[in-house]
């Protein structure tokens, strides 16, 4: 199988030391097994994403010494693509729409990370029809009723990452319990899901290996359920630690003090950075 591996930032703020340390990493698996390492900008959230962030990313990786391999992939430009996508669960009755307030659905959009709670939806919306949708709903996947569909599928995937390494199976009640019904998308709004957009996004690329941060990992079986659902490839995951600050904190896109920027204006090498997050240098 050859080895495909991605990193994808959203371009919401400058490169940190964090994101360093993710990307150096895959691209040096990638680089090590004689694969590919493809850059892929998650910029669907257009109030947040800015494309002088998107700039400074590439220019940060390319001092770091990363190459890409092929153009950059822009999940802006394939929303729409995304979302006719959908439709397929939306004939399988997996999805309803949902009118919980902009602020909650929004934040659902994103990526989760640590230190940012993340809330399982109490079910307000779920007996709705989608024949009820009213612009700007969202749409929720009714994870419960997707499980159903999903009773007779493998729902294994395999981990590499040094916390949890080894082969992993859904466990229903505990996505129920932890994931609960995920936004995938709000129609008619040119929004979509990062668990969506990314779970397309890797088959269509052909990762074989997500090479990501540690606080992701907890959200892999969605990305499996959307998978199966879709008859999609799972990849191989590889969650990797996260690099903290001083006070134990993961290391987000708002610690500027972080920022690779601030690090090469005070004169410091890509070495450094390499030593500072503990990757050998080649
Ligand atoms: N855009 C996501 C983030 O920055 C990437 C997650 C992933 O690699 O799947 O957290």
């Amino acid at each position: 199988m050859a080895f495909v591996t991605r990193f994808a930032p959203s371009p919401t703020g400058p490169l940190h030391l964090g994101h360093a340390y993710s990307a150096i990493l895959a691209h040096d698996m990638a680089r090590a097994k004689g694969g590919r390492f493809l850059l892929r900008m998650e910029d669907t959230d257009l109030e947040r994403c800015r494309p002088e962030w998107d700039a400074l990313i590439q220019e940060d990786l390319r001092w770091l010494g990363l190459t890409w391999d092929g153009p950059i992939h822009r999940q802006a430009g394939h929303i729409a693509r995304y979302n006719a996508r959908l439709e397929a669960l939306e004939d399988k009755g997996l999805l309803y729409p949902c009118s919980c307030t902009r602020a909650d659905i929004r934040a659902a959009l994103a990526a989760p990370q640590e230190g940012v709670a993340f809330a399982v939806y109490p079910g307000t919306c779920r007996a709705r029809g989608m024949d009820s949708r009213q612009p700007g709903d969202a749409l929720r996947l009714n994870l419960g009723a997707a499980l159903e569909h999903l009773a007779d599928a493998d729902l294994g995937f395999t981990e590499t990452g040094p916390a949890h390494a080894g082969l992993h199976r859904v466990d229903p009640d505990q996505a129920l319990r932890q994931i609960g019904d995920v936004v995938l998308s709000r129609k008619g709004e040119d929004i979509v899901a990062y668990f969506l957009a990314s779970a397309f996004d890797d088959a269509d690329q052909g990762v074989s290996h997500v090479i990501r941060g540690e606080d992701l990992f907890d959200f892999t079986p969605v990305q499996v359920i959307l998978q199966r659902l879709f008859g999609l490839a799972t990849p191989v995951y590889h969650h990797h630690r996260l690099i903290r600050d001083d006070q134990g904190k993961r290391l987000a896109k708002r610690d500027d003090a972080r920022a690779i920027q601030k690090y090469r204006a005070e004169g410091a090498t890509p070495a450094d950075i390499r030593r500072l997050v503990g990757l050998p240098n080649p």
